[in-house]
């Protein structure tokens, strides 16, 4: 299940346009011995994946770089560096960007010095398209600060959904089954904005952005997007418009508006809305946010993550028939040698006697398993390793085999490098 705020943050960097500081406040745990690999486009730099994994990863970039070039009719102008991590433990380490890096954050591009950066994640497909997406920043940022008329001031007329709409339109294509899900919401709730409203953040860009891009490149080609990615970095929408589409903003945006509802509208037509069962969490028992929730095998318990408590986002467990939050089980206070959930790949695992309770943390730059004790909510044991984001793999696996595999890596957590668990156990 992809969780709704948590998968959203793929975030371009533009704050770290104006300066470098290399290392600033960022705890570093690890150091990391990069080698470079050269490609006709790419500089790919890594510390210790395995040979056959980087020339995967090497190819896939140019791949993308020869479908982007052609989309968009541009060749970058300067030698790009990629540089992979791991996983996103170490990514969250790095010291290639200023800022700090959340769990939320699924790679990073640099607009002036064209470079990527970003983790090796928990399945190809994912890091296939958090690589495709960042490049298309690439070549956007390129685009825009190598232009003749445009430049970095040009990056603040242009709103998120036309920048990250676009990337998540070039990687994930023109249909998206999660996508729809919040289309389908909007439409519901009578709640489609114009293209002017659509920056407001309220509208979240990649989705909303996705599908504006998906529509409006469906109807005009996807020749538009350069022109009006360029023109409205120049002067704005309205400009944009009128140059890339040859519509004024107004009749652009309905075209979108009307688009989109006669796409969705016949999937629910005549669709009564009935619930079925009961709901068990809402902002009225917990949170306003409760994601990740799994179920005890012997249905009596269902943990997820809430920001209930206001200060952070914790995990609790609640009675699964009743919805009684009975028991914080873990917080980053009082499991102060955690410094984040792994939320982003991992929503954590039942043993098959439902009395623990497993799940991914971060601590000290890598992935730890916690096992807590559900009676007590006490810890059980701590087992670090860079192997744990496999959990998320185990998901999809019946319970036995599910347990089996969770046995067998915790009696030898570091045997294998993590490329070989995620392809031996995901498999
Ligand atoms: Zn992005």
């Amino acid at each position: 299940m992809r969780k709704l705020i948590f998968l959203l943050a793929i975030v371009i960097s533009v704050q770290d346009l104006s300066g470098q500081y290399f290392g600033r406040n960022k705890p570093r745990y690890q150091h990391f011995n990069f080698e470079v690999l050269e490609t006709p486009r790419f500089d790919i730099y890594n510390y210790s994946l395995e040979p056959e994994i980087l020339t995967f990863l090497a190819k896939d970039a140019e791949l993308w770089y020869a479908y982007h070039s052609q989309t968009l009719d541009h060749d970058l102008t300067t030698l790009n560096p990629i540089i992979f991590y791991n996983n996103h433990a170490e990514f969250q380490q790095t010291n290639a960007i200023s800022g700090g890096i959340g769990v939320g954050t699924g790679g990073v591009t640099e607009g002036l010095k064209n470079r990527v950066v970003m983790p090796v994640t928990f399945s190809n497909q994912q890091t296939h398209q958090v690589l495709g997406h960042e490049l298309v920043h690439a070549f956007q940022f390129n685009i825009i600060l190598g232009g003749d008329s445009t430049s970095m001031k040009s990056l603040a007329n242009i709103p998120l959904w036309v920048i990250e709409g676009m990337a998540e339109y070039m990687t994930l294509g023109r249909e998206d089954p999660y996508t729809a899900m919040w289309m389908r919401n909007a439409i519901l709730n009578d709640n489609v904005p114009t293209l002017e409203q659509m920056a407001n953040p309220k509208y979240f860009p990649y989705r909303y952005g996705q599908t504006a891009w998906a529509l409006l490149a469906g109807t005009f080609g996807d020749h538009t997007l350069k022109p009006f990615l360029v023109e409205t970095g120049k002067y704005g929408m309205e400009y944009g418009a009128l140059q890339a589409f040859g519509v004024n903003l107004d009749n652009l945006s309905n075209i979108w508006e009307t688009g989109l509802r006669t796409h969705f509208e016949p999937y629910l037509r005549d669709q009564k809305e009935s619930d079925i069962g009961k709901t068990l969490l809402s902002s009225k028992n917990s949170g306003k946010l409760n994601v990740s929730p799994a179920l005890s095998p012997n249905g009596r318990w269902v943990t997820f993550l809430s920001e209930k408590d206001l200060f952070s986002t914790d995990i609790f467990m609640a009675d699964a028939r009743t919805g009684k939050i009975e028991r914080k089980l873990s917080s980053l206070v009082k499991d102060s040698d955690l410094d984040n959930f792994n939320v982003l790949e991992s929503s954590g695992t039942w043993s098959p006697n439902s009395r623990q309770f497993a799940f991914v943390g971060f601590s000290k730059g890598q992935n730890i398993l916690v096992i807590k004790d559900i009676k007590n909510g006490k810890t059980k044991k701590n087992i670090e390793s860079r192997v744990f984001v496999l959990l998320l793999t185990l998901h999809g696996l019946p319970m036995e085999k599910r347990s089996l595999s969770l046995a067998l890596l915790m009696e030898n957590p570091i045997s294998m490098p993590l490329i070989s668990e995620q392809r031996k156990y995901g498999s």
